[in-house]
């Protein structure tokens, strides 16, 4: 009878819940897999409180127990991640500046209804602890695991364990200061990394960047006249697939439009690995670490972000003490949410 947890990860839009069925290796790294069956997801809007967060929690959880049939018996803890500052070490969901929660004892309440020991932790930190467990950082001991999606965040390792600082808090890279005077910032801030590179700076970028070239504003000779090139050769052929123009473009769309040759949207993920390289630079001369790991929705574009994210770190980096650093993709896949909350529920750190 293989280990089962029940893994919960409450995302600042949407909650999911699943059976992870685990597998332990017998090596000394820890390392393990994890299967999620019955994943079940329920949208969470930005007023929904703590009552709206919990019935969309349990109705989740009940509808996983369904898909998955009878194996209550056979789940022995809980792991949730928690969207925003929290207190791990008392299951407290401590503040979420996009849905104002604070203070919610979310651990205990957990203990209570389902009667299983429950950790409750930060989804980055979460996250980072993941990438030890399940992913591409087994034999590493000391990394950064980075998320870019909606928002940037980040989680660090240090000597084989989650360095979460005072309210799990460490390694918010998403707040370096990267561009002075750059757009505002969710955290009250400008010119933050989350506000130049995450998934609606990538598209403001992107739209900003279009809207200046239609109006001659456009500054960059090099990409104005690869924009014209671009454009005849697309009313010469009819390449492209135009999603630009019928709906508004999102992170994913504009990757698609890189991939077929459209030189603003490969600038923008030029852009993107410009600001994440420059800020894994200063991360990096801080912590020293093994490995840089880039996860979330916008790790779809890797390939794309990659050579320019790789030439500003090497331009920021101390070198001699940094000689093995390699930056790679997340090994968790689509549910890392779901992979972070099985880690901690599983194997404590
Ligand atoms: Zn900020």
């Amino acid at each position: 009878m293989a280990e089962k947890a029940l893994a919960i990860d409450i995302g600042g839009s949407k909650l999911l819940t699943a059976i992870a069925e685990l597998e332990r290796s017998n090596e000394p790294t820890r390392k393990a897999t994890a299967r999620l069956l019955g994943i079940s997801k329920r949208a969470l809007g930005k007023d929904s409180g703590k009552e709206g967060v919990w019935s969309a929690l349990t109705s989740a959880v009940d509808e996983t127990l369904a898909k998955v049939g009878d194996v209550w018996s056979e789940i022995s803890s809980i792991g949730a991640t928690i969207p925003g500052v929290a207190d791990p070490s008392k299951g407290l969901w401590v503040y979420a500046p996009f849905s104002g929660i604070s203070d919610y004892p979310i651990g205990d309440l957990l203990r209570e209804r389902y009667g299983r020991p429950v950790r409750a932790d930060n989804d980055v930190n979460a996250c980072a602890w993941a990438e030890k467990v399940f992913g591409v950082c087994a034999e590493v001991d000391n990394f950064l695991w980075i998320t870019i999606s909606n928002g940037i965040g980040g989680g660090l390792v240090l000597n084989g364990r989650v360095f979460p600082g005072k309210f799990a808090g460490a390694a918010e890279i998403g707040h370096f200061n990267v561009e002075e005077n750059g757009a505002l910032c969710g955290c009250g801030n400008r010119g933050c990394l989350e506000a130049t590179a995450a998934g609606p700076a990538i598209a403001r970028t992107y739209r900003e960047t279009l809207a200046a070239l239609a109006e001659g504003r456009c500054d960059d000779s090099e990409l104005v006249a690869q924009w014209s090139a671009y454009r005849t050769g697309l009313g010469k052929a009819s390449q492209g697939s135009g999603k630009d123009r019928e709906t508004e473009p999102t992170a994913a769309t504009i990757a698609e439009e890189a991939r077929l040759g459209n030189p603003v949207a490969i600038s923008v993920y030029r852009k993107v690995g410009k600001c994440v390289g420059r800020a894994a630079s200063w991360a990096a001369n801080l912590v020293n670490p093994e490995k840089i790991v880039i996860g979330g929705g916008v790790a779809g574009a890797f390939d794309l972000f990659y050579p320019s994210l790789w030439n500003a770190l090497q331009k920021g980096l101390f070198k001699s003490a940094n000689k093995t650093l390699t930056v790679e993709k997340t090994g968790l896949g689509y549910e890392a949410g779901l992979m972070g909350a099985t880690a901690v529920a599983a194997v404590p750190y």
